[in-house]
């Protein structure tokens, strides 16, 4: 499948993050198939498919946390040799997980902080305000003394952005360029929903070129915080597009998806 320039790229037409025939197989189970996607700066992407389908996977190699059996990674036009903590890429980019993965015993500042303590050289009061703006970044202003476990699902999502953008101003690289959703909104209600989609649309439109990847199958996340959907199944895109044909496509798969039919190209395993 071509790779698509968005049509109008003030931003640039070099990838944030490009993938070339990526394979990835566990076990018996080729789960990627030479797969190709791209990122460009400023985009919002979903991708999306039924479960078990490679999207979490995809979504670790873009990370620099798994490496692929075969294929190449850009960030930004610079081939990537090795895992994120080879320290390679010329640009950061920020994960954030399912599970929002906080530190039950630390908190919530020392959560968003934790990279700043352990990295660099500012100062624990410009940790703090830094932390402070984080969490007023993302609505939660005030809470850093709390733990994790005194916050609600929604709450913890949201620290765990903060904790995603929190960069270090002396060190602009520092300030992610690509962030990583995996299914930022699994498990919530349908208002916590909007309220975290809202959050990834003001996040991303407060940072200029800065792109984002978002793997999902809730179908308000799809519509509301994507630009361009990729549809992915059997390891290998099946189709890619502006989210607003989602519902015109004729694409089988895509429309299988959307309409929850079990008849159709993609087999459920029970
Ligand atoms: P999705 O995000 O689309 O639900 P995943 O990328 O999480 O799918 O997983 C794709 C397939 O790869 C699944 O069959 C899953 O069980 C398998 N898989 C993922 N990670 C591992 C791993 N570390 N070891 C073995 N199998 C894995």
């Amino acid at each position: 499948m071509e790779l698509p320039i968005p049509p109008e790229s003030p931003c640039g037409e070099v990838p944030t993050i490009e993938l070339q025939n990526i394979s990835k197989r566990f076990g018996n189970t080729q789960v990627l198939n030479q797969v190709d996607l791209a990122v460009y700066p400023g985009e919002a992407v979903a991708i999306i498919g039924p479960s078990g389908t490679g999207k979490s996977t995809i979504l670790r190699i873009a990370a620099g946390l798994l490496a692929p059996d075969a294929g190449d990674i850009y960030i930004q036009g610079q081939r990537r040799i090795g895992l994120i903590e080879d320290a390679t890429d010329p640009v950061s980019i920020g994960m954030v997980f399912q599970q929002a993965a906080l530190f039950d015993s630390l908190t919530v500042e020392e959560n968003v902080g934790f990279l700043l303590y352990q990295h660099s050289n500012l100062s624990a009061r410009e940790i703090h305000d830094l932390v402070e703006d984080a969490l007023d970044m993302v609505g939660l202003p005030g809470i850093g003394d709390r733990y994790p476990a005194e916050l609600s699902g929604g709450m913890r999502k949201r620290v765990s952005f903060a904790r995603a953008v929190i960069a270090n101003p002396r060190n602009p690289k520092d300030r992610p360029s690509l962030l990583l959703f995996d299914e930022p909104t699994a498990g919530l209600d349908p208002i916590a929903s909007t309220v975290i989609e809202d959050l990834i649309r003001s996040i991303h439109q407060s940072r200029g070129c800065s792109a984002y990847a978002i793997v999902t199958h809730q179908d308000s996340t799809i519509r509301r915080t994507a630009d361009r959907v990729v549809f992915l199944h059997q390891g290998k895109l099946q189709w890619m597009g502006p989210v607003g044909e989602i519902d015109t496509t004729p694409n089988p798969f895509v429309r299988q998806f959307f309409s929850a039919q079990v008849e159709g190209p993609i087999h459920i395993v029970q």
